[in-house]
């Protein structure tokens, strides 16, 4: 078999969208099953969508997604340069090889001409397509003397190179993941492949460094299937058939409800991020969010994306990116779009984040700390983390879920006031001081069982206890369980927080 090659080749015109990360994740599995490379090709020839910073956010993203590369812009490789504006005087000659073997022609209407028929056919409520059906009315190598077109190339004129469509022919795609599919010529036009600037555009720089790259498969969002007749038509005028990539076109991310594809216009508007990393605007300044800075874990976040769109054939959910190269296969690439399920995000953030090591945990914690300006010990990091960690969806919860482990309650909340705190209240807790003040033993399960003998030998209702004991030491009803608190917070901080508590509630 051909060796694995494939790419990923987003163009630098913006943020990535997940829809993207995904795109680079599946050809990262790909290559990885089998014993393939992967690369990196950034795709700029179009230097009107040139947004400054967006190749640095692309490489970082997928860095932080766990998406590694074997060549590429960022790391070179043997096939470099991988940036295609540092490979203009590449693409010149492929397309003289193509004019010269007839496939493709100069034209040289101008904008304004060309507008114009647009406008012209708009008025009959027809199309206009430079292709087959209106080339050889227009201004052409086809069409002008070839005297004529020496004359205009000399005389500096502005032109482009278009691809010939051929006139009356089914150019047939192989699809890996839709199969056969079939395009009529007629629907196609003679696409721009070159420009008197001397940039070539999207499609003929694409096709010429697959080729010399020797890409084995294209694997790409399904927007790019419309092209891909144009491509296969390319192969075969520059004589590459044999070498020719094999086409898989990924399905599309849906917006939660269906309707519509995801994109990147949506950005936080449904409320939830639709990048990886925060991005911000360089022109306007608008910031939109990121997986990363809204406390998602990379394992989870390319977990959830890995499984909209492919499946192991398994119920099996939780899948890591080992695990995740292991049973890829494009066979198993759905043909239909999948709907993004931000709660289903959460949910495999919440797994990945409570199988964490409470080393890494703690790590995670004390940045949110110092974000906060609150010192904290380590071992009181560590003591906290296994208490919390099922207990967040995103990173920045691991501080929602244990802030009064480090700062007591300013305020205590007043519903749980009403239901709990009664008239005898301040000397339950008087009572309860005492008993805490003798033990010795403040593990939590010693202080389950105090508290717990403490109620039965008094005949005392367990919920108003407990209920009555989490309000004082965290100031409403949350939290893991009183005597997990008790045995973190120790013993002179829990008296502590119950004696003001009686100072301040009082009868
Ligand atoms: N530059 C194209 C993009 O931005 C690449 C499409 C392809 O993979 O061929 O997605």
């Amino acid at each position: 078999m051909r060796e694995v090659r494939v790419r990923f080749a987003p163009s630098p015109t913006g943020p990535l969208h997940i829809g993207g990360v995904r795109t680079a994740l599946y050809n990262y599995l790909f290559a990885r099953k089998n014993n393939g490379k992967f690369l990196l090709r950034i795709e700029d020839t179009d230097q009107t969508r040139f947004v400054p910073g967006a190749e640095d956010y692309i490489i970082e993203a997928l860095r932080w997604s766990g998406i590694h590369f074997d060549e590429g812009v960022h790391i070179g490789g043997p096939f470099a340069p991988y940036r295609q504006s540092d490979r203009k005087e590449i693409y010149h000659q492929y397309a003289l090889q193509l004019l010269e073997n007839g496939t493709a022609y100069y034209a040289f209407d101008t904008p304004e001409q060309l507008e114009a028929l647009r406008k012209e056919y708009e008025s009959r409520k027809e199309t206009f397509q430079y292709g087959p059906q209106t080339r050889m009315g227009l201004k052409n190598s086809l069409t002008l003397d070839e005297s004529e077109v020496t004359a205009l190339l000399e005389a500096g004129e502005q032109y482009v190179i278009r691809v010939k469509i051929p006139e009356n022919e089914i150019v047939i795609v192989q699809d890996l993941i839709r199969g056969l599919v079939s395009v009529d010529s007629k629907l196609l036009d003679d696409k721009v492949l070159y420009k008197s600037d001397g940039m070539p555009t999207y499609h003929l720089a694409n096709v010429v460094d697959d080729y010399l790259m020797k890409i084995s498969h294209v694997i790409r969002g399904e927007e790019w299937l419309p092209s891909a007749p144009l491509h296969v038509l390319l192969y075969r005028y520059f004589g590459w058939e044999a070498d020719m990539p094999e086409f898989a076109h990924l399905p599309l991310l849906l917006k939660p409800d269906g309707n519509g594809k995801l994109s990147k216009r949506d950005g936080d508007r449904l409320g939830f991020p639709v990048f990886p990393l925060r991005w911000t605007d360089p022109k306007t300044g608008d910031i939109s969010s990121g997986y990363r800075e809204s406390g998602y874990l990379p394992e989870a976040f390319i977990n959830m994306l890995a499984l909209l769109g492919w499946n192991p054939g398994t119920e099996q959910e939780i899948l890591s990116m080992d695990e995740l190269i292991g049973l890829f296969s494009i066979e198993r690439v759905g043909k239909s779009g999948s709907k993004f399920d931000p709660e289903k995000a959460k949910w495999f953030n919440h797994h990945y984040l409570s199988e964490l090591d409470d080393e890494k945990v703690a790590d995670l914690l004390s940045n949110l700390l110092k974000e906060r300006g609150i010192e904290a010990s380590r071992t009181l990091i560590l003591d906290v983390c296994p208490l919390i960690k099922e207990r967040a969806n995103l990173i920045p919860d691991l501080w929602e879920q244990s802030w009064f482990f480090f700062t007591e309650p300013q305020s205590y909340d007043d519903k749980v006031i009403q239901k709990f705190w009664k008239p005898e209240t301040p000397a339950l807790l008087k009572k309860i001081i005492g008993l805490l003040e003798m033990q010795q033993d403040f593990s939590t399960d010693a202080l389950d069982a105090v508290i717990k003998g403490f109620i039965h030998d008094n005949e005392l209702a367990m919920g108003q206890v407990m209920n009555t004991l989490r309000l004082v030491l965290v100031g409403g009803s949350f939290g893991p369980g009183v005597a997990a608190i008790i045995s973190v917070l120790g013993k002179k901080e829990t008296l502590n927080r119950i004696e003001k508590a009686i100072r301040s509630l009082g009868n």
